[in-house]
C-alpha cells in the first residue's frame, strides 16, 4: 500500500518534471524567436552595409574629375559638386560627407555642415588608420533625410535605424580623407528580423514538436517498463510468497509427521492432530471420527479450533464416506449438506476419508472458520496432504497395537498368553507389595478335555476352550485379568479382592462353565466343568512361579477330589464353598450356544 502510494508519487513528479521541461523548452524557444534575430539581422547588415559602403565609395571616386586634389586641398569643382548630388537619388544613401585627412568637411550633402570639422574621435583612432567604421544608431525620424515627415515634423518619437559607415580613402598608404555615408537600414532590418524570427519559429517549432513526441515516446516506454518492472516484482514477490508457505507447510507436515510416529496410542494421537491442525489451518475448524471395532458407525474422537464432534455418526451421513474420496462443500453449483455436518450455515467444508492400507478407517472433517474464507479455500492440498499423515499415523498405531495384542493375546480366545500372564502377575504383585493390596491366583482346567477331541474332533474341542475363555472374559471385571497359558488350561489373576470374594467368584466361574451349552453342528456337546485351584498372596508364595505352583497344587486336588469343584491351596483358610450360599453370577454369557 505504501510502496503503491510511493511509485505512484514518484510517477507523478515524473510527469510533472517532462511537463516543466517541455514549458520551460517552450519558453526558451520564445524568448530564442524575439532576442536571438536583432543582434544577428545587425551583424548581417553591418557586412552588408560595409560592402555597399565600399561600392559608394568607388562611385565617388570614380566620377570625381580629381580626388587626390579634392581630398588634398579640401575644394570641390562645380562639376563633381553637382555629380556628387546624384547619390542619394541613385542608391540608398540618404546623407553623405567628404572629409580631408585632418577631418574638415568639404563637401556634405548637408551643405551647412561644410567647413566644419569631424568631433568624433574614432575619425582619428580608426578611420585615418585605414579602417572602415561602421555605426548603428536609432534616430528620429527627422534626421533622415528625405523621409516623409508629413504632419508628424520634429516628433522625436518616430524614430529610424541608421547605419554610418566612415570609408577612409588610401593612396600608397597614406590616408587621404574619408568619406562618411548614412543609410537609413530600418526596413531591411525589420525585414530581415522578420524573416529570421519566422525561420525561427518554424525551426524551434518542428523542434519542440519533435522534442515533445521525443519526451512522450520516452516516457511511455519508461512507463511501460517500470509497468513491466512492477508486474515482474509482484510475479517474484508471490513466487517467494509461495515458496516460503511452502516451506513452512512442508517443514509443519514434517513436523507433524514426527511427533504423530512417536504417538503411543489413538488418544494421544488424536490430542497431537488437534493442537497441529489448529496450527497449519487457522482458518479452518475441524473434527475426527474413527470407525468402531463394529464398524457399523464412526466415533468422534477430537476436534479443535471451535469445532465440535458427534460422539457417533453412521457412515451413510457423509458424502465423502459414500462416495469413497475427499467432499468439497462450497465450490460446486450443485451441492448436497452432508447430515454429519447439520446444522449447517452455509459455511464451506470438506469431508476427507481416512484411508489406511487401502481401507476406509475414518474421517477427517474441516469447515471454515467464517463464510467466503478464500484461504480455507487456497488450503484444500494442505488440508489433503494432512489428512494423508494423519491416516499414515492412524494406520500406524493400530498396526502397533494388533502386533502388541498379537504378541499378549492368544488367538484362540482372545484370552492374554502366558507371557503376558506372567508379566501382569509381576506387575500385581509388585503393586500389592507397594499398596498392601491383597492378590489371588485361580488356575482352572476343563475336566477330560481329551475326550471332546477325541469324540467330537479338534473343533469341538477348539469351541469349548472359545466357550471357557468367553466365560472367563465375561467374569473378569476392573484390574482382574484372564489369560490362556496353554492347552485346556486358564488362570485368573484377582487383585484386590478378599479371600472369600475370590473362592465365591471361583465358583461362580465353575457353575457358569457347567450352565454353558456348545452346539457343534446338530447336536450340543456334553456338559463342560472345570477344576479350580485358588492361592492367595502372600500365603502361598511372593513370586510369580510361587503363586502359579501353590494355584496348580490346588488344582490337581480338585481333579484327585473327583473334578467340578474349587480348592484352595494348602496353608490358607479354606473359604466356605457351599454352592447353595452364592449369589447368581451376572448374566453368564455363553448359556448361549457358542457353535
Ligand atoms: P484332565 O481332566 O485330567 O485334565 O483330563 P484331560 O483330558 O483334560 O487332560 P489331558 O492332559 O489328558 O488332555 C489335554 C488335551 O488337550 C491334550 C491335547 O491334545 C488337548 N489340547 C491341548 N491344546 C489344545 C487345543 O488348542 N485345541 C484342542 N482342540 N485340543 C488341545
Ligand atoms: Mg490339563
Ligand atoms: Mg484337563
Amino acid at each position: 500500500m505504501k510502496s503503491n502510494f510511493r511509485s505512484s508519487l514518484a510517477e507523478k513528479i515524473r510527469s510533472m518534471s517532462l511537463i516543466f521541461v517541455l514549458v520551460a523548452a517552450a519558453a526558451a524557444s520564445a524568448w530564442a524567436v524575439f532576442a536571438v534575430p536583432e543582434p544577428i539581422v545587425d551583424r548581417m547588415l553591418e557586412d552588408d552595409i560595409r560592402k555597399q559602403a565600399k561600392h559608394w565609395q568607388r562611385r565617388v571616386v570614380l566620377h570625381m574629375a580629381s580626388v587626390e586634389d579634392a581630398f588634398e586641398n579640401g575644394t570641390i569643382n562645380p562639376h563633381d559638386a553637382h555629380m556628387l548630388t546624384l547619390l542619394p537619388e541613385e542608391t540608398d544613401v540618404f546623407r553623405y560627407r567628404l572629409l580631408t585627412s585632418g577631418g574638415e568637411i568639404f563637401w556634405s550633402s548637408r551643405s551647412e555642415e561644410i567647413g566644419e570639422y569631424e568631433a568624433n574621435a574614432f575619425f582619428t583612432t580608426h578611420v585615418s588608420r585605414g579602417e572602415v567604421y561602421y555605426m548603428h544608431e536609432t534616430l528620429p525620424a527627422y534626421e533622415v533625410d528625405g523621409f516623409p515627415l508629413h504632419d508628424n515634423g520634429y516628433d522625436s518619437s518616430i524614430t529610424r535605424e541608421v547605419a554610418q559607415v566612415y570609408v577612409p580613402l588610401m593612396h600608397n598608404g597614406h590616408f587621404d580623407g574619408a568619406i562618411d555615408f548614412y543609410t537609413d537600414i530600418t526596413e531591411l532590418r525589420d525585414t530581415f528580423i522578420r524573416r529570421a524570427q519566422l525561420s525561427l519559429t518554424v525551426m524551434t517549432s518542428i523542434a519542440l514538436l519533435a522534442m515533445t513526441i521525443a519526451v512522450y515516446v520516452v516516457f511511455k516506454t519508461n512507463r511501460l517498463n517500470l509497468n513491466q518492472l512492477r508486474a515482474r516484482n509482484e510475479h517474484e514477490r508471490q513466487i517467494l510468497d509461495e515458496q516460503l508457505r511452502l516451506a513452512r507447510e512442508v517443514q509443519l507436515l514434517g513436523e507433524l509427521n514426527e511427533w504423530l510416529q512417536s504417538s503411543r496410542s489413538l488418544d494421544e494421537l488424536f490430542e497431537m492432530v488437534a493442537r497441529f491442525m489448529t496450527h497449519i489451518l487457522p482458518t479452518a475448524e475441524g473434527s475426527v471420527y474413527v470407525y468402531s471395532n463394529s464398524r457399523d458407525v464412526l466415533d468422534g474422537c477430537s476436534s479443535w479450533n471451535g469445532g465440535s464432534h458427534r460422539e457417533h455418526i453412521h457412515p451413510e451421513e457423509c458424502w465423502g464416506l459414500r462416495r469413497g474420496r475427499t467432499y468439497e462443500f462450497g465450490s460446486a453449483e450443485i451441492q448436497f449438506v452432508c447430515e454429519h455436518a447439520e446444522p449447517h450455515d452455509g459455511r464451506s467444508y470438506y469431508c476427507f476419508p481416512i484411508l489406511a492400507h487401502g481401507e476406509t478407517v475414518g474421517l477427517m472433517h474441516l469447515r471454515a472458520i467464517k463464510e467466503n474464507c478464500p484461504e480455507f479455500t487456497a488450503s484444500k492440498k494442505l488440508a489433503q496432504m494432512c489428512a494423508e499423515q494423519i491416516s499414515m499415523a492412524i494406520a500406524n498405531v493400530r498396526m502397533r497395537d494388533q502386533l502388541h495384542d498379537q504378541s499378549v493375546r492368544d488367538p484362540l480366545t482372545g484370552l492374554f498368553n502366558r507371557r503376558h500372564m506372567t508379566e501382569s502377575l509381576r506387575k500385581c504383585i509388585n503393586a500389592s507389595q507397594d499398596k498392601g493390596l491383597r492378590l489371588s491366583v485361580i488356575s482352572i482346567d476343563v475336566d477330560h478335555f481329551k475326550k471332546f477331541n477325541d469324540n467330537h474332533g479338534h473343533d469341538a474341542g477348539d469351541m469349548v476352550l472359545r466357550a471357557v475363555g468367553s466365560v472367563l472374559e465375561q467374569a473378569c471385571d476392573g484390574d482382574e485379568v484372564a489369560c490362556r497359558p496353554g492347552g485346556e488350561e486358564f488362570t485368573l489373576i484377582v487383585p484386590g479382592a478378599s479371600q472369600e470374594d475370590v473362592m465365591t467368584k471361583a465358583e461362580l466361574v465353575r457353575q457358569a462353565v457347567e450352565d454353558v451349552v456348545v452346539r457343534y453342528g446338530e447336536k450340543a456337546l456334553p456338559r463342560i466343568t472345570v477344576s479350580l485351584g485358588v492361592a492367595h498372596y502372600p500365603a502361598h508364595g511372593t513370586m510369580p512361579q510361587d503363586l502359579l505352583r501353590a494355584s496348580d497344587e490346588a488344582l490337581y486336588d480338585a481333579k484327585a477330589k473327583g473334578r467340578n469343584q474349587v480348592c484352595v491351596a494348602d496353608g490358607a483358610d479354606p473359604a466356605p464353598r457351599n454352592p447353595a450360599a452364592l449369589p447368581e453370577m451376572q448374566g453368564p454369557p455363553d448359556r448361549r450356544a457358542a457353535g
